[in-house]
């Protein structure tokens, strides 16, 4: 066993609202700096949608994460010599301006003498801030905010209340939810092993991904490399640059901005506490299903009086040891089983996790102020959920239902077991071990 501390976060996804304030603080912080005008280290998702940079979960375009090969072994799809030899050459597969956004800015000084729109407002032009040139802005990282799933139906008569039954019952199935996204600070991650300058390196005392800024060629590999199109290129310095986990917070006992600013209170932070030895097997098993299961096999019970000797043999400090052994990510990841990763099939071992959104249940609304918790009901009707089953599976269980299905049970039923405590009702022991939470 080899053991080795990291640095984590879970989000509790039914609590964002899309303020996108810790995309802003985070922004003041790290990149409000020429050369990466167009760069959120922290970004704020609507989904359904296309992501930012738009489309960068299709892997087939734009290489990243790893791939297993027939013999078992992985490597990275933007690794390999060849490819890395090439990437001297030609760039490899990049997002454009266009598929981030061309960041823009208003002619403020002149806001009051812009010419008006509509009856009385003015409207300033915005303005590049790449060029200073007046802009037309066609594409931004929340564009499919306000269309939601439902973007044909609105498009046709958005006056709800006149459709016919038949396409109010397709509108009412529209749903929007939110999906922050911060570098995940990956166990296996593809970034470092596709940079030809070997500039990414992982730290060794609490796994938080770093690009080397004396190191760094400007080869872009990494920006290929990564699945999650966390890491950007700085078109001035010419160097790599990503989300640092604001390290230097971390490191006196503060926590990440994004963090400390989040309106919804939906972050959690911790530290835990994993087997490097097991990383590489665990991140090539066959079945992409199983991706899931086996990340969670290499993470270590904290309060294991063997794990914790092995913690101390290898120089983790009693305080990290004690801080793993009350980090809020173990209990949600391994003790109630509520919190899923992004995307594991793209095989880094990610370590941002989600608590998917039970969303509100279109069919189970009840007049008794129970709404979405009806056990009896949720467990025979998932389908009704909001937000489809296999949408959340699509996210963070490579499309197998099963996980997200025990996910949302389990919510339901802390929902449900809460609301009777706060209703002055009697508590309902019964719904804990309905899905096998007794004693929790
Ligand atoms: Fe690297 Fe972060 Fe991308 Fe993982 S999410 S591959 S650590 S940049
Ligand atoms: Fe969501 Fe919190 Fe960010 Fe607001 S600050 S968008 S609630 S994660």
């Amino acid at each position: 066993m080899r053991v080795m501390a990291q640095m984590s976060m879970v989000m509790n996804l039914d609590k964002c609202i899309g303020c996108h304030t810790c995309s802003v603080t985070c922004k003041q912080a790290w990149t409000n700096r020429s050369g990466v005008e167009y760069v959120w280290f922290n970004n704020v998702e609507s989904r359904p949608g296309q992501g930012y940079p738009r489309t960068y979960e299709d892997q087939d375009r734009w290489q990243g994460g790893w791939t297993r090969t027939r013999s078992g072994r992985l490597k990275p799809r933007a690794g390999g010599r060849i490819k890395k030899l090439l990437s001297i050459f030609a760039n490899p597969k990049l997002p454009a301006m266009q598929d981030y956004y061309e960041p823009w800015t208003y002619d403020y000084e002149h806001l009051l003498t812009a010419p008006a729109g509509g009856t009385d407002t003015p409207v300033a032009r915005p303005k590049s801030l790449l060029t200073g040139e007046d802009t037309k802005v066609t594409w931004s990282a929340n564009w499919d905010d306000s269309l939601a799933g439902g973007n044909e139906i609105a498009a046709g008569d958005p006056v709800l209340r006149q459709l016919s039954d038949q396409v109010r019952q397709e509108y009412e199935k529209a749903f929007l939810f939110f999906l922050p996204r911060i570098c995940e600070h990956c166990l296996n991650p593809s970034c470092a092993a596709s940079c030809p300058s070997g500039a990414i390196y992982k730290r060794a005392e609490d796994g938080i991904v770093l690009v080397d800024q004396d190191r760094c060629r400007g080869w872009r590999m990494c920006v290929t490399g990564c699945p999650y199109k966390k890491i950007y290129f700085n078109h001035r310095t010419g160097k790599a640059e990503k989300c640092t986990f604001c390290f230097p917070r971390i490191e006196i006992g503060q926590p990440t901005i994004c963090s400390e600013t989040c309106v919804g209170r939906l972050r959690y932070l911790g530290l835990m506490l994993y087997d490097a030895d097991r990383v590489g097997a665990a991140a090539a098993v066959k079945d992409e299903h199983d991706l899931y299961d086996a990340q969670r096999s290499v993470f270590l019970d904290p309060h294991d009086p063997e794990v914790v000797a092995a913690a101390r043999a290898a120089d983790i400090p009693d305080d990290w040891i004690t801080a793993a052994q009350r980090s809020p990510i173990w209990d949600l990841i391994m003790k109630y089983e509520v919190a899923l990763p992004l995307h594991p099939e793209y095989r880094t071992m990610p370590m941002v996790w989600y608590i998917p959104p039970l969303s509100p249940v279109v069919d189970i609304l009840r007049d008794t102020g129970h709404d979405g918790e009806d056990l009896n009901n949720l467990f025979g009707a998932v389908d009704a959920l909001r937000i489809p089953v296999d949408y959340l599976a699509g996210l963070f269980t490579a499309g197998d239902p099963g996980p997200v299905t025990g996910v949302l049970q389990r919510l339901a039923a802390m929902r449900a077991y809460q609301r009777r405590i706060n209703l002055g009702e009697e508590r309902d022991e019964s719904l804990a071990s309905t899905v096998g939470m007794t004693g929790q």
